[in-house]
C-alpha cells in the first residue's frame, strides 16, 4: 500500500510537471503569429516565430523526459534499488563499503540512462535551431569528464556520511550538514581555478575599448576584481552569458566570447552593471545562507528517515541506510516542484535590483535594454511566455516585465 501511495505522488508531481509544459506550449503557440507591441522595431516577425517553434520543441522534449525519468525512478524502487544492494552485498562485506558503492553504481547507471534524453537535447532540438556547436566526440569527452569528476567528489563525501550516521548518535544529520557547507564553500572557492578549466578555455579579455570600459565601471562600482577572463562557450552553443564566480582570490569575472562577439561596448558594459548590482547587493551570500536552510531541513529528513526500520520496510527495501537516503531523496523531489514559485519570486526580486543599480550606475535603461532583447532574440527565449509556467520555471523575469520595470526606472527621475 505505502509503495502504491508512493507511486501515485511521483507520478502526480510529474503529471502537475507536464501540464506546465503544456499550458506554456499552448500560450506560445497561439501567439506565434504577431510579435508583441512592445517588441515590434526590435525583433522580427520571424525571429519571433522561430522562438515559438524553439519553445514548443523544448517542452515537448521536457514532457519525453519527464516521463521518461518518472518510469526509471519507478524502476529503481520496484526492483533496481534490491537488485543492486544484493549485488554488491556478496561481495563488498562493511556496510559502509557497500552502500557507497550502491549509491556509486546508481549515479553511473542514472547517468547512462540519460544519454539518449542528453542527445535528444544537445543533437535534436539544439541542433534544430541552430544552437548546438558541440561536435558528437566533444559531447562524449563532457560525459566521461564529468561523470569522472562526478565519482571523484562524491565517493568520499558519500563514504564519510554513511560512516557518520553509523558512528553517530541521532544528531549525525547535523554533523552532515556542516559537512556539506563547507565542502560547498571549498567548491565554489576552487571552481573558477581547478574544475571549470577542466571543461573550458579561458583567457584574459584582450586589451581594447571593452576592456577599458569594464575597468572603468569597476573602478566606479568600487568592485575588484581577481581577473576579468573570456571563456570559449562558442565550442558548446551559441548561446551568450557573463558571470562572477569563485570568493576571494579567486574572485573573476567571465565573459563567453558568444557574448562579446553579439554586443556592442555600450551593451557589454550595461550587462557586467547588472552583474555587478548583484554583487552590490549580496546575492550570492544571500543565496548561499538560503541553501544553508534549505539543506538544514533536508538534511533533518533524513535524519528523520534514515535509521527508521519502517521507512524502508514500507517500499519493501533492504535495511541498509544507503538504500534509505535514495528512499528519501526521492520522495523530497517533487516538495522541489512546491518551492518553485517562491524561489524563483526571490530570484526575480534580485534581478529587478540588479536591473536598477545598473541603470543608475551607468545613467539608463537603453543600453541594458537593447542587450536584453539582443541577447533573448538571438537564444529564441519566447516573449509571450505562460505566466503560471514563468513562475515555476524562470529564474529570471520574463523579458517584457523585466522591459517594463526598467521604463519605468528611466521614467523615474
Ligand atoms: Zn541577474
Amino acid at each position: 500500500m505505502p509503495v502504491a501511495l508512493l507511486t501515485l505522488f511521483l507520478a502526480a508531481a510529474t503529471a502537475v510537471g507536464i501540464w506546465l509544459s503544456w499550458r506554456q506550449s499552448r500560450h506560445v503557440r497561439s501567439r506565434r503569429g504577431a510579435v508583441p507591441a512592445d517588441f515590434a522595431g526590435a525583433v522580427g516577425l520571424a525571429d519571433h516565430a522561430k522562438a515559438a517553434d524553439y519553445t514548443v520543441a523544448k517542452q515537448k522534449l521536457a514532457i519525453l523526459t519527464a516521463l521518461w525519468s518518472l518510469a526509471v525512478t519507478l524502476a529503481w524502487l520496484f526492483f533496481g534499488i534490491t537488485a543492486l544492494h544484493r549485488l554488491l552485498g556478496a561481495f563488498l562485506v562493511s556496510p559502509v563499503l557497500a552502500g557507497t558503492g550502491l549509491i556509486l553504481a546508481m549515479t553511473v547507471i542514472s547517468g547512462v540512462v540519460d544519454i539518449p534524453v542528453d542527445l535528444a537535447k544537445t543533437f535534436g532540438v539544439e541542433a534544430k535551431f541552430g544552437f548546438n556547436r558541440i561536435s558528437p566526440r566533444l559531447f562524449a569527452m563532457d560525459w566521461a569528464k564529468g561523470m569522472a569528476l562526478n565519482l571523484l567528489v562524491s565517493a568520499p563525501l558519500i563514504f564519510g556520511l554513511l560512516w557518520l550516521i553509523g558512528a553517530m548518535s541521532g544528531l549525525w544529520w547535523l554533523w552532515a550538514w556542516a559537512g556539506f557547507l563547507v565542502f560547498t564553500g571549498v567548491l565554489m572557492a576552487v571552481y573558477p581555478i581547478w574544475i571549470a578549466p577542466i571543461f573550458n578555455k579561458f583567457k584574459p579579455l584582450p586589451e581594447g575599448e571593452v576592456k577599458s570600459r569594464v575597468e572603468g565601471l569597476l573602478a566606479r562600482a568600487g568592485y575588484r576584481a581577481g581577473g576579468l577572463f573570456v571563456m570559449d562557450g562558442s565550442k558548446r552553443s551559441s548561446h551568450g552569458n557573463a558571470y562572477f564566480t569563485g570568493f576571494g582570490r579567486t574572485k573573476r569575472i567571465v565573459f563567453f566570447d558568444t557574448l562579446l562577439e553579439r554586443l556592442s561596448p555600450d551593451e557589454t558594459e550595461a550587462v557586467l552593471a547588472h552583474e555587478l548590482g548583484h554583487f552590490r547587493h549580496h546575492d550570492t551570500i544571500r543565496s548561499l545562507v538560503r541553501l544553508a536552510g534549505v539543506s538544514l531541513v533536508v538534511f533533518f529528513w533524513l535524519g528523520v528517515a534514515v535509521k527508521q526500520p519502517w521507512f524502508t520496510d514500507w517500499i519493501g527495501l533492504p535495511h541498509a541506510d544507503a538504500a534509505a537516503i535514495i528512499v528519501a531523496m526521492i520522495c523530497i523531489g517533487p516538495v522541489g516542484l512546491i518551492f518553485a514559485p517562491l524561489t524563483n519570486w526571490l530570484s526575480w526580486q534580485a534581478e529587478w535590483r540588479a536591473d536598477s543599480y545598473a541603470a543608475a550606475l551607468t545613467g539608463g535603461t537603453s543600453h541594458l535594454a537593447s542587450a536584453l532583447i539582443k541577447l533573448s532574440r538571438d537564444s529564441a527565449s519566447t516573449l509571450t511566455p505562460d505566466p503560471l509556467f514563468a513562475r515555476f520555471h524562470y529564474s529570471h523575469p520574463p523579458l517584457p516585465l523585466r522591459l517594463a520595470r526598467l521604463r519605468t526606472a528611466a521614467a523615474a527621475p
